[in-house]
Formats: C-alpha cells, sequence, structure tokens
C-alpha cells in the first residue's frame, strides 16, 4: 500500500513538496486552514478588480521553468508569461530611474545619473552572473543538514563574499546615492539589511538586471493555480476549511494529526505552516527550538498593504513602483535595529492593470501599495489610516496628479491580519531573513530531530524567503523524505 503524508498548509513550498511527493508514489493529503489555496499568495476579487495579496514580483524564471519540467510539464502548459518593459521605475526625490527589460537600456540609465558607471555596473552584473549559477544551481539545491554543503570548489574560492556585505560591494563601485539604492534593492528581497546580507547574494542582481520582471497574465495567483492544477492531476487530495490543531506523536514518531477536531492518520507529517506556528502543534519537549530561539533570529520585514480600486487610469506609473524618495537608513533602523512604526517610509506601488487589462475594469486602475514595517509591531486602524495618509500624499506629489478622489475602495492587510490568517510568527511577511548566521545548515532544519517521520518546509527553513526559494523548499523536503522514509 502507498505510504501517506499529511501536509499542512497550501503556500508554494506545501503545493511544490506535495507534487514531487505524489510523483513519487506517495498518497498525499493538504490541510489548509483557510478557504482557498496558496497561503500567502492569495487572491481578493473585488468589484472586478483582481489583487494579488501578496507577492507581484515575478523573479528567476528558471526556477518556475525547472519546477513544471520536473513533471514534463511547462509554465506555458498552463499561465502566459510576459517580460515586463520597462522592469519598474523608481521614484526619488528629485529624478526618476527607469529600469529597462535589458543590459544596454539599463547602462544607458547608469551613465544618465552617474558619467563612467556603465562599466563597474557590467562586471558587477557579470559577477552576479556568476554567483547566481552556483547559488541556484548549486548551493540552494542542498537540504541544510551540514556545513560542508557549503564547502566546494566553487564557494572556497569566493569565500571572501560570504564575508563582504552587498553594501560594502555596491559603495566600492558606485558613488551616486540613486544608484546605490537601485543596486541595493534587490537583497531586500532576503530580507535583512544590505550591509548585512553577504555580497554573494548578488546574485538577486542578476535577478533583476540579468534575467527580468516577468508578469503572469492574470496575476502571480495563476501560478497556484497552475500548481494547484498539477497536484490534482498526481492524486493530490487539497481540504480547505482545514485547521491542522495538532501533530500526534507516538513513541517519538508522529502518527498523524488532528484537523478541525479529527484525528487523521498518516505515515509521515510535513508542515508548510509558519515554523514557529508548525512546532506549538506539538508537546513542548517536543519541539526543537525555543521562544527564545526565536526571539533572537532576525526576521523578514511585516507590511502595511493596501489594495485600491481606482475609478480612472493613473498617469506615468509602471506595472512596478518603488518610492524611495526618503532615506532608506532611517527606515531600516526602524524595520531592525529599533522597531517603531518608521517616520519616512519607503514604499513600493504596484499597478499590475497597466500591462494586463484582466487585472481592473476597462479605464480603471488596480494599485497594491506596501510599506516594509518590523514585525510584531502594533496595529490599530487608526495607524493603517495615518500611513496611507502619509503615502497617497507622497504618491500624489510624486507622479504630480490627484488620485484621492478617484478611490472606489481600499481594503488593507496588516500585522493582525498576518497572524491570524497564517498563524504567522509576530506577523512576519517574508519569513527569516537570509543573513550571513541565519543561511544554508544554519536555518531552522528539514527534519525534526525530536520526532521521526516530521518535516518542515516553506520560507522560515531552507533556502529562504519569497516564491522561487519556496519551491526549492518543497523539492528539498521531499527529497529528504523519501530518503528517510522509503
Ligand atoms: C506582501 C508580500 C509580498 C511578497 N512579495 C514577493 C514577491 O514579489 N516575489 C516573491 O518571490 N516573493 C514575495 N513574497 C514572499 C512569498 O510570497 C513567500 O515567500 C511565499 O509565498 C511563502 O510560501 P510558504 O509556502 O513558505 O508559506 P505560506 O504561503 O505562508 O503558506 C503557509 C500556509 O499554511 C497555512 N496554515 C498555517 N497554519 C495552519 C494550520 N494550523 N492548519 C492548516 N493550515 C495552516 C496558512 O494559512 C498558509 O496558507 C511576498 C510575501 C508577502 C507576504
Amino acid at each position: 500500500m502507498n505510504k501517506t503524508i499529511s501536509i499542512i498548509g497550501s503556500g508554494f513550498s506545501s503545493l511544490s513538496a506535495a507534487c514531487y511527493l505524489a510523483k513519487a508514489g506517495y498518497k498525499v493529503s493538504i490541510f489548509e486552514k483557510n478557504n482557498t489555496v496558496g497561503g500567502r499568495a492569495r487572491q481578493l476579487i473585488k468589484d472586478g478588480f483582481t489583487f494579488d495579496i501578496g507577492p507581484s514580483w515575478y523573479w528567476m524564471p528558471d526556477v518556475f521553468e525547472k519546477f513544471f519540467n520536473d513533471f514534463n510539464k511547462s509554465t506555458s502548459d498552463y499561465y502566459t508569461l510576459d517580460k515586463l518593459s520597462p522592469a519598474y521605475k523608481i521614484f526619488f526625490s528629485d529624478d526618476v530611474i527607469t529600469i529597462g527589460d535589458h543590459m544596454d537600456q539599463i547602462c544607458e540609465e547608469f551613465e544618465r545619473i552617474e558619467s563612467g558607471s556603465s562599466k563597474p555596473l557590467r562586471k558587477f552584473i557579470a559577477q552576479a552572473q556568476d554567483h547566481y549559477n552556483i547559488a541556484i544551481n548549486k548551493v540552494v539545491l542542498k537540504p541544510g543538514i551540514s556545513p560542508l554543503e557549503l564547502v566546494t570548489k566553487d564557494t572556497i574560492t569566493r569565500v571572501d563574499r560570504f564575508f563582504k556585505s552587498i553594501s560594502s560591494e555596491v559603495r566600492k563601485n558606485f558613488k551616486n546615492p540613486k544608484l546605490i539604492s537601485t543596486l541595493e534593492f534587490p537583497v531586500l528581497f532576503l530580507g535583512a539589511k544590505p550591509n548585512q546580507t553577504p555580497s554573494f547574494y548578488s546574485f538577486m542582481n542578476f535577478a533583476d538586471f540579468g534575467l527580468g520582471t516577468w508578469h503572469p497574465k492574470g496575476g502571480m495567483y495563476e501560478i497556484i493555480k497552475a500548481m494547484k492544477s498539477l497536484a490534482e492531476s498526481l492524486g493530490v487530495t487539497i481540504h480547505t476549511n482545514s485547521n491542522v490543531e495538532k501533530i500526534n506523536v507516538e513513541n517519538g514518531k508522529t502518527t498523524g494529526i488532528t484537523v478541525n477536531g479529527n484525528f487523521v492518520t498518516s505515515d509521515a507529517v510535513l508542515s508548510g505552516a509558519d515554523y514557529h506556528h508548525s512546532e506549538t502543534l506539538l508537546d513542548k519537549n517536543l519541539r526543537q527550538y525555543s521562544e527564545s530561539y526565536w526571539d533572537k533570529r532576525t526576521f523578514a520585514p511585516s507590511s502595511l498593504l493596501f489594495y485600491v480600486g481606482f475609478n480612472k487610469k493613473l498617469k506615468d506609473i509602471e506595472h512596478h513602483n518603488l518610492f524611495f524618495d526618503t532615506d532608506f537608513k532611517n527606515h531600516a533602523e526602524d524595520i531592525y535595529d529599533n522597531p517603531k512604526w518608521p517616520k519616512n517610509p519607503l514604499f513600493y506601488v504596484n499597478f499590475p492593470s497597466v500591462t494586463d487589462k484582466s487585472m481592473a475594469p476597462e479605464g480603471c486602475e488596480t494599485g497594491f501599495f506596501l510599506i516594509p514595517i518590523a514585525p510584531g509591531l502594533e496595529d490599530t486602524p487608526e495607524l493603517r489610516k495615518q500611513y496611507f495618509d502619509i503615502i497617497i500624499n507622497r504618491f500624489e506629489s510624486l507622479t504630480k496628479q490627484e488620485v484621492k478622489d478617484s478611490i472606489l475602495f481600499k481594503e488593507s492587510f496588516c500585522v493582525n491580519d498576518f497572524i491570524s490568517e497564517y498563524n504567522s510568527y509576530k506577523g512576519n511577511a517574508y519569513g527569516m531573513a537570509n543573513t550571513l548566521r541565519q543561511t544554508a545548515f544554519l536555518r531552522p532544519k528539514l527534519k525534526s530531530k525530536k520526532v521521526n517521520g516530521l518535516y518542515f518546509t516553506g520560507q522560515l527553513t531552507v533556502p529562504g524567503p519569497g516564491v522561487p526559494p519556496s519551491l526549492i523548499s518543497g523539492k528539498l523536503v521531499s527529497e529528504l523524505i523519501l530518503k528517510n522514509e522509503v
């Protein structure tokens, strides 16, 4: 008889693992507490407007392609990808930088800002490509069991790049603060400050300038729909509205889970829910990591998000827009060093309807506003309103147009929602940061050391935050399960 596995949660990592395990012959059941699948990547549809609730940047198209290729499929079997041109726009207080969809355009833009900067830029991106090839094709494919996984010819010859920060590398080559911010932006996806992120992670800059920014027609939720459809075609059963209340253990081995009060037996259990929450489903003596362990980790930011329907098309905006008109150093301190609501936050706005008509009613614009904030902050309706007013005023003045009177509706999402919707630790949005001390074998483990048959996946474990890493995490954990349990 096929072995059975119960998977907690239906985010990217859970869906990925479910597909690999079902393909290998496991009888896989997914249990998701919410009423739809997708986890942090769910979708909101309101009055003809379509919003991705979480991720909006489709980077590293090769990782998505490889995932579907593992099942003899292609992304194009499920969704249509457009390469965005320009990729994005960055608003500064006195200028706007536009990032084109290939290096020649980007070099031209760099030259406009700092004469002579295109030469170091090409060199920097060539090195970033080298890092990408090692990181994405080799390092991240390791399960994070032993430090020796990181000791390879490729990494040993580049060891200095694990100890220098991306910030120092960028500042060595570029002087203009706007170019520095532009080149430090991609590593923010890894959840830590650029001066605490190893320069090896410049592979994110290659993902940005080298591979480009893509958009699945219909939005990021198309990927979730594709993975759900693939999983079901492989025989995975998906249960929504199914809150997992306990991971059951007998004689040091998991026997299954309790879902909405009912016991479900299985040979193994895999949790794709936030790691901290997953361990609270165990008796205390069976947890591997203490509360003080979690408290000492550097968590990636939480976010204050607004989903806004506009009754008109907006001017001078792109699909992705970054508002870097205030000082990032101060904002970063408010996120990481001295957690508090930021005085002058940087923010990001996504208007998918600029390039994809299906995302908004005709003549309207779908707007997603994001302010990164420290996890665990107080979250009240008054604070949400205060911050919406701050950013919408700045948005109006930087894009030189009035939009407040064109708002049809506005929904928000913040710390309290991350906790209630996803059981997220302190309401983090992107899991645990990828700092040097929280990389690879130093991250929470895929396999429980205390309970046989219990595994973990997702953005709090290896390789880290983001959609592509979550797909890889699901693959890594399924390989480990097959190795240990079959
Ligand atoms: C606002 C935002 C913007 C982002 N932007 C980007 C981006 O542009 N590009 C990018 O690549 N990444 C982005 N990310 C990160 C990316 O979305 C995540 O890394 C990824 O979706 C995490 O997937 P996961 O499988 O680890 O977990 P999750 O998506 O969190 O899935 C965990 C699931 O477990 C469920 N669950 C929890 N507890 C239980 C329980 N007891 N019983 C049953 N189910 C339970 C939750 O409901 C959830 O569905 C963004 C994230 C956020 C929040």
